[in-house]
This record gives C-alpha cells, sequence and structure tokens, in this order.
C-alpha cells in the first residue's frame, strides 16, 4: 500500500471531522506516566516516521532535551560532579519532581539552572564540593 502525504492527511481529516481522535502514547520516562498526545492529521502522519520530533515540537523543548528527560526517569538531578569525576545523582530536594516526570519542557528549564543537592549545597555546575 502506497498513499501519498496530502492523501493520508484528508483522510484522517475526513475521520476527524465524523469525530474520531488521533491520540499517541509517546514514550515517558517511566511507561505507566507517558503523556498522550492529540494529534492534528498532519502531526499524525509525521509522527510516524519522526515521532520524537513531533513530540518535542509539541512540547516546546528540542529533541535532546526529550531524550535527556528519559534518560533522567523525568527526575530532576543534582548538577556537582563527584569526587569519582561523575554527575551526582541525587534529587534536588525541595523541588517537585514528580510534575517533571510529565512536563519535559519544565525539566529542561531546570535543568539549565544547574542546581545542586543539599549535600552538594550551591556548588556551581563542574565544581567539586
Ligand atoms: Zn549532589
Amino acid at each position: 500500500m502506497s498513499l501519498n502525504r496530502d492523501d493520508l492527511i484528508e483522510a484522517l481529516t475526513y475521520l476527524r471531522e465524523a469525530g474520531v481522535n488521533l491520540v499517541a502514547w509517546p514514550d515517558g520516562p517511566i511507561d505507566d506516566l507517558s503523556l498522550p498526545l492529540d494529534l492534528s492529521p498532519a502531526e499524525a502522519v509525521e509522527y510516524v516516521t519522526d515521532p520524537d520530533g513531533v513530540v518535542a515540537r509539541r512540547c516546546g523543548v528540542s529533541v535532546n532535551d526529550l531524550i535527556a528527560w528519559r534518560e533522567a526517569d523525568g527526575k530532576y538531578r543534582c548538577h556537582a560532579i563527584t569526587c569519582k569525576g561523575k554527575r551526582c545523582r541525587h534529587v534536588v530536594a525541595g523541588e517537585y519532581w514528580y510534575a517533571f516526570e510529565r512536563d519535559p519542557a519544565k525539566w529542561a528549564s531546570f535543568e539549565r539552572l544547574g542546581r545542586c543537592c543539599s549535600m552538594h549545597g550551591r556548588a556551581a555546575q563542574g565544581e567539586r564540593p
């Protein structure tokens, strides 16, 4: 079966106008917390070949941020570098990480702040305690 993009969009638009929703369940940090995404007919067609691109655009983040959000389990982690040269794995205290698991844009904006856990205080990113 070979349909061109415009024919697909036309068919999906027809279905949508009849009340059929186009909902994707993209991968989230944790399977049962994935977010339902209501797609337009054009997004649905694009989603087939570039799901991360569609999700990232809809969430207002880059594809790299989306992937990093998943890899961090949606949790906002300390930015200090340990004496072993690895990034501290502690979740930053006082931050409502539950929201980060559902919102990659919120996660990415906090990630840029470079905050640290209570053990590492306010050490700047890359600074060794
Ligand atoms: Zn830390």
